[in-house]
């Protein structure tokens, strides 16, 4: 993804102590890694919002029906999608936080779904593993039983809840 035009430098260069930006030499896309080892449920990095939008754009993180930020640090923005994530983006709590033991090295990813209902530009899924969904488009597209072995953010959750009448 390309780089956001907003910003603040500290949030970055307190994110820069635990994670990084990479760019993959074969491929030429960005990702980030831990560059030490995070427990699970550590917080990476707490997060903020550099912009607030109505509607969603290919970087902007939804936490509510019409609220989607843009992340800070900016280098959140390079977060790619796996269908078997290692990190959760908890919007509550504005935190990163790790699902799993990550290892200094590992990419960081997340589950897009887990945040967005509808995606502004939903694609096919390339992360190859065990799980992968194939289509990316949002967690309307998706049904209860691949959605339920992954952690959600309370506005997904809520909005699954409705699908549901409960
Ligand atoms: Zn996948």
């Amino acid at each position: 993804m390309p780089h956001s035009r907003h910003g603040s430098q500290a949030l970055d260069g307190d994110a820069a102590n635990g994670i990084r930006v990479v760019r993959h030499p074969v491929t030429g896309q960005h990702g980030l890694v831990a560059l030490r080892p995070f427990p699970a449920g550590a917080v990476i990095t707490p997060f903020g919002a550099a912009s607030t939008h109505r509607v969603p754009n290919y970087l902007s993180v939804q936490i509510g029906e019409h609220s989607h930020i843009e992340l800070l640090p900016q280098m959140l923005q390079y977060l790619n999608h796996s269908c078997d994530p290692n990190i959760f983006l908890d919007t509550a709590r504005m935190e990163v936080v790790a699902l799993r033991d990550v290892g200094a090295g590992e990419e960081l990813q997340f589950f897009y779904p887990a945040s967005e209902w509808h995606m502004a530009q939903p694609f096919e899924c390339l992360c190859g593993t065990a799980v992968c969904l194939k289509r990316i488009a949002g967690a309307d597209t998706l049904p209860p039983s691949a959605l339920q072995r992954y952690r959600l953010t309370d506005f997904i959750r809520s909005k699954l809840g409705q699908r549901a009448g409960l």
